[in-house]
């Protein structure tokens, strides 16, 4: 009875079912929030996109959006997570999310960016092998004489 208990939930974890957040169909869920069928929609939305860019960098938020039938908030996120960015003299622009610095793409400007990869690096920083650091030390005194 009781393994049978244990087995139904891992189960009831690996086939968990949620609606899809575009088309609301229920789906099992593995790591997007959105069916299979969406998902292939939407990469094939987001090439559009791209393409788009590309051809027209001098267009904003409201005329892709238009111009290729998705949502805002579907661009937005997409430049939130780096997938897409603007051109350098395009109108469109971000505040940095720590700093509020404009940005063009991602959540974050380079230095906030810089400082906080900086902070994580220091957080999780392996010691590098000594051996190495000996060698350069030692290689680098030679070559001054
Ligand atoms: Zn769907
Ligand atoms: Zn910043």
């Amino acid at each position: 009875m009781l393994s049978k208990k244990k087995i139904n939930a891992k189960w009831g974890k690996i086939m968990e079912t949620r609606n899809c957040r575009m088309c609301g169909k229920l789906f099992n869920y593995i790591n997007s929030p959105v069916c299979p069928a969406c998902a292939k929609d939407m990469e094939e939305k987001f090439d559009q996109v791209k393409a788009y860019i590309y051809d027209h960098p001098g267009a904003g938020i409201k005329e892709v959006s238009e111009e290729n039938d998705v949502s805002q908030s579907m661009i937005k996120r997409w430049i939130k997570e780096e997938r897409l960015s603007f051109a350098e003299d395009s109108q469109v622009t971000f505040a940095c999310e720590k700093c509020g610095k404009s940005i063009r793409t991602g959540r974050f400007c380079p230095e906030c960016k810089g400082k906080m990869q900086h902070e994580l690096g220091g957080l999780y920083h392996k010691e590098e092998p000594k051996r190495e650091r000996k060698r350069d030390t030692s290689a680098k005194m030679r070559f001054l004489g």
